[in-house]
């Protein structure tokens, strides 16, 4: 019994603001703090009429019951006359609430207050770069993609939004931040600038060689799952457009169940674009599909959980493309290698030509290797050390001139004709 009492006390001490009622407890505990009272908790099982007759239960017990039975009353009201909720007005003292649409939320959760604040930008974002018009974000199944995003390896759940994005170590991302002089696909000679978009697209055979595994491996998967197979043949045939654009919505001829049903799940994935569905942007009707015919087939599995497996598939299938990209670019036999390798080296160079003289004594330590130690390492371990080097000596270059121009200020008044120190930049 003691152990009951201070487990319920500690739940009073840490109240969550993402927990139930949360907007009854913090009224409660600021009530408390008002009252000129001293008020002693105690806790009281629920419920204990089901396993004890009323008269046996003590005074605290009962008032339990009856304060149950009340709340039950209320919600047969509430179902009686046609309404789901009752109305949840701010209750006198309440610190703090938080209402959504006019109606009070019961907690304040996070999550919930994040999506509030941030989405509106996020769908005016993502609206200016033609990704997402607010019609095509309706059709989009926001809590299987959260569920899928969730269930992904942290190193996809970092991929993912870099990608989609499309800033990340394209060619094109790698011209604007220096790390590259060009810009073109290190797979083809045909994209003079490669973006996100023409990962997937690339017509390099190695890409092309890719695409045909991974997409086929999709299908694959789709059967094992015991997916509707009009979805399956829809998916698969829609999934081609990505680099075959000239198909077009596919007319899937596949006999479904539920026809205004697949329809509509066409029609409302067709808004999204085989870009958006490689993104893992799936309508919910297939979703609903799905559970219709796992219902049908007599299955117990879930379509929740089929459909959040289902965009994580997508997802790596961009995420393989995107590997594929990656081993090529870094392959020794690429000209797209050669050509970094050899800027690079020249980085090299010039900094060791330069030596320590604005090279800050704490990070002296990245000449210790010779000139030829420092070339003949990894393309990655070269560019990591010029970036270092370059941005040391840039650092300190600069704090030298502050110092150089600091004590020419103080030495001005003395030589009054002069306005810059020498060696100072003009
Ligand atoms: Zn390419």
């Amino acid at each position: 019994m003691m152990a009951t009492v201070e487990t319920a006390l500690v739940e009073i001490v840490h109240l969550s603001s993402s927990g139930a009622q949360f907007d009854l407890a913090s009224t409660i505990r600021a009530l408390l703090r008002h009252l000129p009272l001293q008020v002693h908790r105690r806790h009281v099982k629920g419920h204990l009429d089901k396993h004890r007759p009323f008269s046996q239960l003590d005074w605290w017990e009962q008032r339990n019951v009856e304060v149950d039975s009340k709340a039950q009353s209320y919600c047969r009201l509430l179902e009686s006359t046609g309404r789901s909720a009752a109305s949840n007005p701010r209750f006198f003292h309440e610190p703090v609430s938080l209402f959504i649409d006019g109606v009070k939320s019961s907690k304040l959760d996070q999550a919930h207050i994040m999506e509030l604040v941030s989405l509106p930008a996020l769908r005016t974002y993502w609206s200016s770069k033609d990704r997402l018009s607010k019609q095509s974000i309706r059709e989009v199944d926001w809590l299987s993609l959260a569920r899928a995003m969730k269930a992904l390896p942290a190193n996809l759940q970092r991929w993912t939004p870099k990608h989609i994005s499309g800033m990340t170590g394209v060619g094109k991302f790698l011209a604007i931040w220096n790390r590259s002089a060009k810009s073109s696909c290190p797979r083809c000679s045909s994209c003079p600038v490669e973006d996100h978009l023409h990962v997937p697209r690339c017509s390099a055979p190695t890409a092309a060689a890719e695409w045909s595994k991974r997409h086929l491996a999709f299908r694959t998967w789709m059967q094992t799952q015991q997916t509707a197979p009009e979805i399956e043949a829809f998916l698969f045939e829609y999934l081609k457009t990505v680099r075959q654009p000239s198909l077009g919505v596919p007319t899937v001829r596949a006999w479904s169940r539920h026809p205004h049903l697949f329809q509509s799940a066409i029609s409302s994935q067709a808004t999204l674009g085989a870009q958006g569905l490689l993104e893992g942007l799936v309508s919910p009707n297939w979703r609903h599909l799905q559970a219709l015919h796992f219902s049908y087939i007599g299955s117990k599995k879930s379509a929740n959980l089929w459909a959040s497996r289902l965009i994580q598939q997508l997802i790596r299938i961009g995420h393989y493309m995107w590997k594929d990209q990656n081993r090529l670019a870094h392959s020794e036999d690429s000209s797209w290698y050669t050509a970094r390798k050899r800027e690079i080296d020249i980085g090299i160079r010039e900094q060791f030509a330069m030596g320590l003289m604005d090279i800050p004594p704490r990070s002296q330590y990245l000449f210790r290797d010779s000139r030829k130690t420092v070339l003949n390492k990894s393309l990655e371990d070269c560019q990591h050390w010029l970036r270092l080097v370059s941005r040391e000596r840039a650092i300190n270059r600069r704090s030298l001139a502050r110092q150089r121009q600091m004590i020419f200020d103080l030495a001005r008044p003395a030589n009054p004709t002069s306005t810059r120190p020498p060696g100072a930049s003009p």
